[in-house]
Protein backbone atom coordinates (compact mmCIF):
# COMPACT_ATOMS: atom_id res chain seq x y z
CA UNK A 1 0.00 0.00 0.00
CA UNK A 2 1.37 3.32 -0.72
CA UNK A 3 0.26 5.21 2.35
CA UNK A 4 0.90 9.00 3.11
CA UNK A 5 2.33 8.40 6.61
CA UNK A 6 4.29 5.29 7.66
CA UNK A 7 1.36 2.86 8.44
CA UNK A 8 1.14 2.03 11.93
CA UNK A 9 1.76 -1.37 13.65
CA UNK A 10 -0.14 -4.38 14.25
CA UNK A 11 -0.21 -5.03 17.73
CA UNK A 12 0.36 -8.31 19.12
CA UNK A 13 1.06 -11.07 21.45
CA UNK A 14 3.22 -13.88 22.02
CA UNK A 15 1.38 -16.94 22.06
CA UNK A 16 2.60 -20.02 24.43
CA UNK A 17 4.15 -22.81 23.19
CA UNK A 18 4.31 -21.15 19.69
CA UNK A 19 7.33 -18.82 17.73
CA UNK A 20 3.97 -17.10 16.30
CA UNK A 21 2.10 -14.31 17.62
CA UNK A 22 -1.40 -13.13 17.89
CA UNK A 23 -2.61 -9.94 16.18
CA UNK A 24 -4.86 -7.97 18.16
CA UNK A 25 -8.04 -5.92 16.23
CA UNK A 26 -10.05 -4.25 19.45
CA UNK A 27 -10.00 -4.41 22.67
CA UNK A 28 -13.31 -4.49 24.86
CA UNK A 29 -13.88 -5.00 28.68
CA UNK A 30 -16.89 -5.52 30.70
CA UNK A 31 -17.41 -3.64 33.45
CA UNK A 32 -19.04 -5.48 37.25
CA UNK A 33 -18.71 -8.54 36.05
CA UNK A 34 -17.84 -9.29 39.86
CA UNK A 35 -20.18 -9.08 42.18
CA UNK A 36 -17.89 -8.00 44.98
CA UNK A 37 -15.91 -5.72 42.88
CA UNK A 38 -19.15 -3.70 41.75
CA UNK A 39 -19.86 -2.87 45.25
CA UNK A 40 -16.55 -1.83 46.52
CA UNK A 41 -17.19 0.70 43.58
CA UNK A 42 -20.54 1.78 44.66
CA UNK A 43 -22.25 0.03 42.05
CA UNK A 44 -25.34 -2.56 41.22
CA UNK A 45 -25.16 -5.32 39.28
CA UNK A 46 -27.13 -5.00 36.30
CA UNK A 47 -27.89 -9.01 35.53
CA UNK A 48 -29.89 -8.49 32.34
CA UNK A 49 -27.45 -5.48 30.79
CA UNK A 50 -23.67 -6.18 30.98
CA UNK A 51 -21.86 -2.96 30.62
CA UNK A 52 -18.69 -2.64 27.98
CA UNK A 53 -16.11 0.07 27.30
CA UNK A 54 -12.89 -0.17 24.73
CA UNK A 55 -9.38 0.35 25.06
CA UNK A 56 -7.62 0.80 21.61
CA UNK A 57 -5.44 -2.22 20.41
CA UNK A 58 -1.98 -0.24 21.14
CA UNK A 59 -2.89 0.12 24.29
CA UNK A 60 -1.91 -3.45 25.06
CA UNK A 61 1.86 -4.24 26.27
CA UNK A 62 3.63 -7.43 26.97
CA UNK A 63 4.80 -9.87 29.76
CA UNK A 64 7.66 -8.30 31.46
CA UNK A 65 6.96 -4.70 30.69
CA UNK A 66 8.24 -1.49 32.53
CA UNK A 67 4.60 0.50 32.46
CA UNK A 68 4.98 3.93 32.70
CA UNK A 69 3.04 5.78 35.31
CA UNK A 70 0.38 7.76 32.87
CA UNK A 71 0.10 11.16 32.86
CA UNK A 72 -3.21 13.64 34.28
CA UNK A 73 -3.99 10.84 36.78
CA UNK A 74 -2.73 10.52 41.12
CA UNK A 75 -4.76 7.53 41.35
CA UNK A 76 -3.89 4.89 39.32
CA UNK A 77 -5.81 1.52 40.20
CA UNK A 78 -4.97 -2.35 38.95
CA UNK A 79 -7.71 -4.52 37.98
CA UNK A 80 -6.97 -8.30 37.19
CA UNK A 81 -8.86 -9.68 34.66
CA UNK A 82 -9.07 -13.03 33.24
CA UNK A 83 -8.61 -12.13 29.35
CA UNK A 84 -9.85 -13.96 26.38
CA UNK A 85 -8.86 -13.93 23.05
CA UNK A 86 -11.10 -14.78 19.86
CA UNK A 87 -10.32 -16.89 16.92
CA UNK A 88 -13.21 -15.89 14.36
CA UNK A 89 -15.84 -13.54 14.87
CA UNK A 90 -19.86 -13.04 14.25
CA UNK A 91 -22.70 -10.67 15.09
CA UNK A 92 -25.75 -11.39 16.98
CA UNK A 93 -24.40 -14.78 18.33
CA UNK A 94 -26.26 -17.37 20.88
CA UNK A 95 -24.20 -18.03 23.91
CA UNK A 96 -23.28 -21.38 22.25
CA UNK A 97 -22.09 -19.67 18.96
CA UNK A 98 -19.84 -17.74 20.61
CA UNK A 99 -18.09 -20.10 23.07
CA UNK A 100 -16.55 -21.46 19.70
CA UNK A 101 -15.49 -17.86 19.12
CA UNK A 102 -12.58 -18.17 21.80
CA UNK A 103 -9.33 -19.22 20.73
CA UNK A 104 -6.92 -18.58 23.59
CA UNK A 105 -6.76 -17.06 27.15
CA UNK A 106 -4.51 -14.71 29.11
CA UNK A 107 -4.56 -12.57 31.85
CA UNK A 108 -4.16 -8.82 31.97
CA UNK A 109 -4.83 -5.78 34.00
CA UNK A 110 -7.26 -3.20 33.48
CA UNK A 111 -5.34 -0.33 34.06
CA UNK A 112 -7.60 2.82 35.75
CA UNK A 113 -7.60 6.10 36.40
CA UNK A 114 -9.91 5.95 39.17
CA UNK A 115 -9.75 9.87 39.27
CA UNK A 116 -10.94 10.34 36.59
CA UNK A 117 -13.33 7.60 36.09
CA UNK A 118 -15.09 9.36 39.09
CA UNK A 119 -14.88 12.73 37.64
CA UNK A 120 -16.44 11.11 34.53
CA UNK A 121 -19.14 9.31 36.65
CA UNK A 122 -19.78 12.81 38.25
CA UNK A 123 -20.42 14.40 34.96
CA UNK A 124 -22.12 11.44 33.32
CA UNK A 125 -19.29 11.77 30.64
CA UNK A 126 -17.76 8.59 28.90
CA UNK A 127 -15.30 6.45 30.24
CA UNK A 128 -12.46 6.71 27.62
CA UNK A 129 -9.92 8.83 29.21
CA UNK A 130 -9.96 7.10 32.50
CA UNK A 131 -9.72 3.66 30.82
CA UNK A 132 -8.57 4.11 27.27
CA UNK A 133 -4.75 5.80 27.76
CA UNK A 134 -1.86 4.95 26.40
CA UNK A 135 0.03 1.74 28.11
CA UNK A 136 -3.44 0.89 30.18
CA UNK A 137 -3.63 -2.75 28.73
CA UNK A 138 -0.78 -4.55 29.93
CA UNK A 139 -1.48 -8.49 28.81
CA UNK A 140 0.40 -12.36 29.38
CA UNK A 141 0.93 -14.62 26.48
CA UNK A 142 -1.37 -15.78 25.33
CA UNK A 143 -2.11 -19.59 25.78
CA UNK A 144 -4.36 -21.62 23.23
CA UNK A 145 -7.71 -22.89 24.63
CA UNK A 146 -6.77 -26.45 23.33
CA UNK A 147 -4.12 -26.43 25.75
CA UNK A 148 -5.62 -24.04 28.77
CA UNK A 149 -8.05 -25.81 31.86
CA UNK A 150 -10.39 -22.89 32.12
CA UNK A 151 -13.23 -23.60 34.43
CA UNK A 152 -15.10 -22.14 36.84
CA UNK A 153 -12.49 -23.04 39.65
CA UNK A 154 -9.59 -21.84 37.79
CA UNK A 155 -7.60 -18.89 39.80
CA UNK A 156 -7.32 -15.08 38.75
CA UNK A 157 -5.22 -13.44 41.35
CA UNK A 158 -2.86 -9.93 41.37
CA UNK A 159 0.15 -9.65 44.11
CA UNK A 160 1.94 -6.20 43.94
CA UNK A 161 5.24 -5.84 45.76
CA UNK A 162 4.99 -10.31 46.52
CA UNK A 163 1.57 -9.33 48.77
CA UNK A 164 -1.72 -10.62 47.66
CA UNK A 165 -4.12 -7.77 46.16
CA UNK A 166 -6.62 -9.45 44.67
CA UNK A 167 -7.82 -12.68 44.11
CA UNK A 168 -11.40 -14.72 42.72
CA UNK A 169 -12.83 -17.72 40.79
CA UNK A 170 -14.15 -17.63 37.34
CA UNK A 171 -17.23 -19.09 38.72
CA UNK A 172 -17.96 -15.86 40.20
CA UNK A 173 -18.39 -13.86 37.73
CA UNK A 174 -21.44 -12.51 36.89
CA UNK A 175 -22.15 -13.19 33.10
CA UNK A 176 -19.97 -16.29 32.21
CA UNK A 177 -17.84 -16.24 28.71
CA UNK A 178 -20.61 -17.27 26.57
CA UNK A 179 -22.92 -14.83 27.63
CA UNK A 180 -20.07 -11.70 27.66
CA UNK A 181 -19.38 -12.77 24.25
CA UNK A 182 -22.98 -12.75 22.81
CA UNK A 183 -24.13 -9.61 24.55
CA UNK A 184 -20.82 -7.75 22.39
CA UNK A 185 -22.23 -9.47 19.75
CA UNK A 186 -25.43 -7.90 19.39
CA UNK A 187 -23.67 -4.47 19.82
CA UNK A 188 -20.75 -5.01 17.55
CA UNK A 189 -18.95 -7.63 14.82
CA UNK A 190 -16.85 -9.65 16.51
CA UNK A 191 -13.84 -10.38 14.44
CA UNK A 192 -10.63 -12.61 15.12
CA UNK A 193 -7.74 -10.61 16.75
CA UNK A 194 -10.50 -9.02 19.10
CA UNK A 195 -9.30 -9.56 23.08
CA UNK A 196 -11.97 -9.07 25.46
CA UNK A 197 -11.26 -8.44 29.39
CA UNK A 198 -13.36 -10.52 31.54
CA UNK A 199 -13.92 -8.04 34.86
CA UNK A 200 -11.99 -7.93 37.91
CA UNK A 201 -12.83 -9.33 41.22
CA UNK A 202 -12.82 -6.81 44.63
CA UNK A 203 -9.70 -5.75 45.76
CA UNK A 204 -8.69 -3.01 43.05
CA UNK A 205 -6.10 -0.46 44.81
CA UNK A 206 -3.50 1.74 43.81
CA UNK A 207 -0.45 1.41 42.44
CA UNK A 208 2.77 3.56 42.59
CA UNK A 209 5.87 4.06 40.66
CA UNK A 210 8.45 1.03 41.17
CA UNK A 211 5.66 -1.26 42.00
CA UNK A 212 6.43 -4.74 40.88
CA UNK A 213 2.88 -6.52 40.04
CA UNK A 214 2.67 -10.24 39.36
CA UNK A 215 -0.66 -11.84 38.02
CA UNK A 216 -1.65 -15.21 37.14
CA UNK A 217 -4.68 -16.81 35.90
CA UNK A 218 -3.32 -20.19 37.44
CA UNK A 219 -2.17 -22.80 35.69
CA UNK A 220 -3.07 -20.70 32.44
CA UNK A 221 -0.77 -17.54 32.00
CA UNK A 222 1.14 -15.49 33.87
CA UNK A 223 2.23 -11.69 33.59
CA UNK A 224 5.07 -9.53 35.77
CA UNK A 225 5.84 -5.70 35.29
CA UNK A 226 6.96 -2.67 37.07
CA UNK A 227 5.72 0.65 37.04
CA UNK A 228 8.22 3.27 36.06
MN1 LIG B 1 -12.14 -3.84 34.56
Amino acid sequence: MNYIIDAPATPSLPVIGSDRRFPIRRVFCIGRNYAEHAREMGATVDKSAPMFFCKPADAVVGDGADVPYPQATADLHHEVEMVVALGAGGRDLSPEQAAALVWGYGVGLDLTRRDLQAQAKAKGHPWDVAKGFDHSAPVSALRPASAAAVDAQTVLRLSVNGELRQQGTLGEMVHDVPHILAALSTLFELKAGDLVFTGTPAGVAALQRGDRFHAELVGVAELHGRIV
